[in-house]
């Protein structure tokens, strides 16, 4: 596993011996864990990530337009213009902090008609923003932060991880299924069911809390820099867990609003210093 990164509960020293018989599978999976690690810019948090960003890439893009075909792109008028002008400057800030980071050459953000606050980002460079998101967020503070939180995610690549994290599950069940095809049915569906139970309560539920504070630390970071107040980070927060409850989306799989403000006001005062010095302040628009 990548030094300082989740370990899968599964490993080879927990796996029964006659699980073992598919050995050859295991030095593969091992080899991919280990060539697959890399850090994430900004936080230095160790990751694994074995699937090529080209490959996420191409997977982003095609989600992204079979996504877009069932929903209405709103592309003029002030909110439009709004999001756009906020995505390219949290871009080009975002590049400015992390000019290693492998960021997307092009980007693609959208306003999507839909009352629901919500926002999502795709590999490559794909952001959507609900409308709903640009009224809960009342003005362009809060909205870089969002569209921070959403560039945060593509900038440490959190779907090819979660990815691989996948694939590497999959590769477990798989010769879980394999080493028990002598058993009767009901004990191979036990076992199964227990391994999958194990792979998505034990793994994938908190990386995607893990995953949804580091994008919060990065977007604040981000958002900062380009010159949007970060103090704006706490108000959002609270209005979100007012007006959203538990209905929202963003909020599903997340970390609780209070532990979110908790997070932000440890980070705040760097986040300050940034926005201070940030040399986007005093180019906003309408100011
Ligand atoms: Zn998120």
């Amino acid at each position: 596993m990548c030094p300082g990164g989740y370990a899968l509960t599964m490993t080879h020293e927990r796996i029964p011996e006659r699980w073992q018989r598919r050995r050859i599978l295991w030095p593969a999976i091992a080899i991919a864990t280990v060539a697959g690690c890399s850090s994430v810019p900004g936080t230095g948090r160790q990751r694994l990530n074995f699937i090529p960003s080209g490959q996420m890439s191409r997977l982003g893009a095609e989600t992204f337009d079979d996504l877009m075909s069932s929903k209405t792109i709103i592309d003029r008028g002030p909110a439009a213009a709004s999001v756009n002008r906020i995505g390219q400057r949290v871009i080009a800030s975002a590049r400015e902090l992390y000019p290693s980071g492998g960021l997307p050459a092009d980007w693609e953000i959208v306003l999507i008609e839909d009352d629901t606050p919500n926002a999502f980002a795709l590999p490559g460079g794909r952001i959507g923003v609900h409308s709903g998101m640009v009224d809960l967020a009342g003005g362009e503070d809060a909205l870089a932060i969002v569209i921070g939180h959403e560039v945060g995610h593509v900038l440490a690549e959190h779907s090819a991880e979660r990815m691989s994290h996948g694939l590497l599950i999959v590769g477990g069940l798989t010769i879980g299924t394999v080493a028990f095809e002598d058993e009767d049915d009901e004990t191979r569906a036990m076992v199964i069911g227990a391994l999958g139970a194990g792979a998505t309560l034990g793994i994938m539920l908190p990386y995607s809390r893990l995953h949804e504070s580091e994008a919060d630390e990065l977007g604040l970071m981000i958002a900062a820099n380009a010159g949007y107040n970060p103090r704006e980070a706490i108000s959002l927060w609270q209005r979100m867990e007012r007006e959203g409850g538990g209905r929202l989306e963003f909020l599903s799989t997340h970390p609780v609003p209070q532990t979110r403000i908790n997070d932000f006001q440890k980070i705040m005062p760097q986040a300050v210093r940034l926005y201070e010095r940030s040399r986007y302040r005093g180019a906003r628009s309408g100011q």
